[in-house]
């Protein structure tokens, strides 16, 4: 994906790699052990996977995850061949011999998936890696206890299939002390010992931080991975990653009573100085920020005012001195004053939301 240069972008994002291979790191070590893949789906929840990817590779990453095959073949060329690719959601029909031919290996979720991977591996006469994975309770992917059972009785469906994984997936491991987190547990345990012996790997970024008895033999963090915090609520241990600063296109006074903003949701009740930004709701800067959302010039905080629009956001900048205002100068969206989160918060969502929805008009810096 081609990114306009700093002079001809809004805003200029900027991912620090260093802050992700540190919190590769530091995962792993809480992991304790265990495997440390990264799970770098939707681009690597919007950060760019192709640029994070061999950055974790760096850091000693072996396995990545995407959910799509076309996001796995996408990446595949960025990466060492070694390197593991796995497909949460599987093979779409007919998509099989793409996963052989790009060396990227399927988390099976559901008996026609197995066969079907099974049948592939018959007729190219050798065996075919794949993950299973088991429902423990989401009901979201995953084979249901029924079909474990069955797996169990009839090993015979599993014949050209190298298990190189077992996985689930905890619905609630944001919240620790939420019932389901044993509770799943001890169904994936039991799912476990019914199925043939491989790599356990239960827990993404929250679960990781439920304890050593959620580690398993592999852990699968995102966000954390991207400086998101894995307890809500919790001094967040994580290192930030991104950074966002955008310009200012304009500035004007208004008097007390203009209205700002579409559908002059806004109106002033002393005269104001307003600072025009070019970042909007179609570079991820959502609308659920209107009139909530934030910046920062120095230590100063400019409230969001009036509607997000497409591609620009209006600030009342009336607290900073004026040189800071010029046509061109930055405001902070994302950086020391405000995390992810903090934004997320402002706009009613979480921090996965706000790094997936970024979009593809911000100038990219990336940091080693
Ligand atoms: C997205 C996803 C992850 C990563 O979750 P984070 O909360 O971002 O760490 C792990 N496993 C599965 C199955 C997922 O869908």
């Amino acid at each position: 994906m081609a990114h306009p240069s700093m002079a001809h972008a809004g805003a200029t994002l900027t991912i620090d790699l260093a802050a992700i291979r540190d919190n590769h790191r530091q995962l792993k070590e809480i992991a304790g052990g265990a495997v440390c893949a990264a799970v770098i789906k939707a681009d690597a929840y919007g950060l760019g996977a192709s640029r994070v990817a061999p950055a974790l590779e760096d850091a000693g990453c072996d396995t990545f995850f995407v959910a799509h095959i076309g996001e796995a073949i996408a990446l595949r060329p960025h990466l060492n061949p070694t390197t593991r690719v796995i497909v949460l959601h599987g093979p779409p029909p007919g998509t099989g011999p793409d996963f052989v031919a790009h060396d990227i290996r399927p988390v099976l979720s559901s008996r026609e998936q197995i066969q079907a991977w099974s049948r592939l591996a018959t007729r190219l006469g050798r065996p075919l890696d794949a993950m299973l994975q088991v429902d423990t309770g989401m009901s979201r992917l995953g084979l249901a206890p029924d079909d474990v059972i069955g797996l169990a009785d009839q090993p015979g469906m599993l014949d050209g299939i190298r298990v190189c994984g077992v996985m689930s997936h905890l619905a609630c491991a944001d919240d620790p002390q939420h019932p389901a987190n044993a509770e799943q547990h001890s169904r994936f345990v039991e799912a476990l010992r019914l199925l043939p012996p491989a790599p356990a790997c239960l827990s993404a970024s929250s679960g990781i931080f439920l304890g050593a008895d959620f580690h398993f033999d592999m852990v699968r963090p995102g966000a954390a991975l991207y400086g998101i915090a894995p307890v809500p609520g919790r001094a967040n241990p994580m290192s930030p990653v991104v950074r966002l600063q955008a310009r200012i296109i304009q500035t004007r006074t208004v008097p007390a009573g203009a209205a700002v903003g579409y559908g002059y949701t806004h109106r002033t009740t002393s005269p104001r100085r307003i600072a025009t930004v070019s970042v909007g709701y179609a570079d991820g800067y959502l609308r659920a920020l209107s009139g909530t959302g934030c910046a920062h010039i120095g230590d100063v905080r400019l409230p969001v005012i009036g509607r997000v629009s497409m591609d620009t956001i209006t600030l009342d900048a009336s607290d900073v001195d004026e040189h800071h205002l010029q046509p061109g100068a930055s405001v902070e969206l994302i950086g020391p004053k405000t995390s992810v989160d903090d934004v997320a918060r402002s706009a009613g969502t979480i921090g996965y939301e706000i790094l997936t929805s970024i979009g593809n008009r911000y100038h990219r810096v990336y940091a080693h």
